[in-house]
């Protein structure tokens, strides 16, 4: 199979265990190219841990996970090549606090990607304007609302070029009215044809935007489809009861 063909991101009988603690018990998902999946499920269901064994951020305790065709998992594969193919945005913003917006966003172009002072200025200029925010260029994250500084972090994963973009309940710190702001932003992006796995408890952003909704419990995948299904016409108990306490 070429590797145009295959999905962006395979993930295969995936497991992984903290100690005693068997947090995934056997993942299977599939994200093609262009497709926006959010995960769904309950606090301690292991949706941060499997997004954390798509970028290696956490070792597998078994099972592959592919990007773009690159097994991830294979022992010798390059840790730091396949982080530079992969954005990631966290809950917390995780901001540098003691340089500006710009810098924010240069900075690891240079360090990581190597890139030169002007071409990682432009590529931050243009990131700025794409998520709103060229008029914070200068200004350093502590002057930044909680909304504007998600939106640096997202700016920042673009400037690096990424495949692929993973939010971690990107809009779980926000105050309610600083939201709607950074999903207009992700909304954009999945219109751009970017791959993003999204874990949210935001339903009416899933229901619009995403292609697939994945719901988790106790580390397995209980149901999948497409949002309408399994948000609007849930088949599993575990599911109803789950959007019954969040909706
Ligand atoms: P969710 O994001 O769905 O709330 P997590 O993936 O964060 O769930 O956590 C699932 C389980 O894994 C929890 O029981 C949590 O305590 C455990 N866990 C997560 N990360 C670690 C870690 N680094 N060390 C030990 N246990 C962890
Ligand atoms: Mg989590």
């Amino acid at each position: 199979m070429d590797s145009t063909d295959r999905p962006e991101i395979e993930i295969r009988g995936l497991h992984k265990a903290f100690g005693d603690n068997q947090v995934l018990r056997g993942i299977d998902l599939d994200i093609a190219r262009g497709e926006v999946v959010c995960v769904i499920g309950p606090s301690g269901s292991g949706k941060s841990t499997l997004l954390r064994c798509v970028n290696l951020l956490e070792e597998p305790t078994a099972g592959q996970v592919f990007v773009g065709g690159t097994e991830v998992t294979d022992l010798d594969v390059d840790i730091d090549a396949v982080r530079r193919r992969i954005g990631m945005v966290f809950q917390q913003f995780n901001l540098f606090p003691h340089v500006s917006v710009t810098e924010n966003l240069t900075l690891p172009q240079r360090r990581v990607l190597g890139r030169g002072k002007e071409q990682a200025a432009e590529v931050a200029r243009r990131n700025l304007e794409r998520v709103g925010l060229s008029d914070k260029a200068g200004a350093y994250p502590s002057q930044l609302s909680g909304g504007q500084q998600q939106r640096v972090a997202i700016a920042r994963a673009l400037s690096m070029g990424p495949e692929v973009m993973l939010f971690d309940e990107p809009t779980s710190a926000l105050d309610p009215e600083l939201v709607g702001d950074v999903l207009s932003v992700m909304r954009q992006l999945a219109a751009e044809g970017m791959t993003m796995m999204v874990v949210t408890h935001e339903m009416s952003f899933a229901r619009e935007v995403a292609d697939r909704v994945v719901f988790m419990d106790g580390g397995v995948i209980v149901e999948e489809g497409p949002a309408e299904q399994v948000v609007g016409d849930p088949q599993q108990p575990r599911t109803r009861d789950f959007l019954m306490r969040i909706l």
